[in-house]
C-alpha cells in the first residue's frame, strides 16, 4: 500500500503474523532533498502557514518544503531537466504539457528560457559536409531554411545560419567560419548552385555520395524535434521558438546532454 503523508513517501505492508495479529512495517521511500544543492543533510525548519512542513538545507541553507508536498507540479526540482530531455527527444509541448501535468505555458517558459551555446569542438576540421533543411515557422505554407555544416566523424553540428534559399544565406555560412575561427581541408556539398560559387576557392567536392553523413544527420534532426516531424501538422508559432528548440537540438546532438 503506497501513501503521502505531509513529509514523508513510504510504504505500508500489513502482514498477518504467527500469533494471528496484524504486523504494521512502515518503509520509508524518499527523503525530501534540497532542491538548490541536492543535499540530503536536511532539517525540519517548522511549518507553513498552509499547515505544510517547511525543511532547511544544512548546506546551503537554503529553505523549502518538499518535491512531494507540492501543490502545482510545475515547481518540481527536476522537472525543468525532464522537460529539456523530452523535448530533444521528440516529444511535442502539449504532449509533455499532459504527461508532466504542467501547464503549456510552463513547457514554452523552459525552452524560451533555455540559454545554450554552441562552440565548435575543434578549430580545424578535415571534412565538412554543408546540407540545407527545410523547416515550417508560421504556417506550413512558410518554409524557413536552415544551413548548416556538420562533421560527420565526430557527430558535430560546427555552424548555422537561417534565412532563405539564396546565395545571400550560403555566403553568411561561410562568414560564420571566419568568425568562429574554424578551417576545414575539404567541404562537401550538393550541386546546388550558391553552393558551388560560394566554396569555389576552397577544397570543394560536389556529390550526393559525399553528403551522406549530413543527410543521416537531417533524419535525425526530423526525429528528434516535433516541430521538423514529417507529414504531420506539426510546425512552430513563433519564430523564437523555432530557433530555440533547434539550438537545443543542436547542443543535445554535439554534446549528449541537456
Ligand atoms: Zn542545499
Amino acid at each position: 500500500m503506497l501513501f503521502q503523508m505531509q513529509e514523508n513517501v513510504g510504504i505500508i505492508i500489513l502482514t498477518f503474523n504467527a500469533l494471528q495479529k496484524w504486523h504494521v512495517t512502515y518503509l520509508k521511500l524518499a527523503m525530501p532533498h534540497c532542491p538548490n544543492c541536492q543535499s540530503t543533510k536536511i532539517k525540519k525548519n517548522g511549518k507553513k502557514a498552509c499547515g505544510k512542513q517547511n525543511y532547511l538545507c544544512k548546506n546551503c541553507f537554503r529553505q523549502f518544503i518538499g518535491d512531494h508536498a507540492l501543490t502545482y507540479k510545475g515547481c518540481h526540482s527536476g522537472l525543468i531537466h525532464r522537460i529539456l530531455l523530452m523535448l530533444v527527444r521528440g516529444i511535442g509541448i502539449r504532449d509533455i504539457s499532459v504527461i508532466q501535468e504542467v501547464s503549456v505555458c510552463k513547457v514554452l517558459s523552459v525552452l524560451v528560457n533555455s540559454h545554450y551555446v554552441l562552440t565548435p569542438r575543434k578549430f580545424h576540421y578535415e571534412t565538412l559536409e554543408v546540407d540545407e533543411f527545410w523547416t515550417y515557422v508560421g504556417n506550413k505554407g512558410k518554409k524557413y531554411g536552415l544551413l548548416y555544416a556538420y562533421e560527420c566523424q565526430g557527430g558535430e553540428i560546427v555552424a548555422y545560419v537561417w534565412g532563405k534559399r539564396d546565395l545571400k544565406t550560403a555566403k553568411r555560412l561561410r562568414e560564420k567560419f571566419i568568425k568562429l575561427g574554424v578551417s576545414f581541408g575539404c567541404i562537401c556539398t550538393d550541386d546546388w548552385q550558391s553552393f558551388i560559387t560560394i566554396f569555389k576557392e576552397d577544397n570543394h567536392v560536389v556529390g550526393k555520395s559525399h553528403t551522406v553523413g549530413i543527410e543521416g544527420n537531417n533524419c535525425r534532426l526530423r526525429h528528434r524535434i516535433r516541430r521538423a516531424f514529417r507529414k504531420t501538422s506539426c510546425f512552430s508559432k513563433k519564430l523564437f521558438n523555432h530557433l530555440k528548440a533547434f539550438r537545443l537540438a543542436f547542443f543535445y546532438i554535439n554534446y549528449g546532454y541537456v
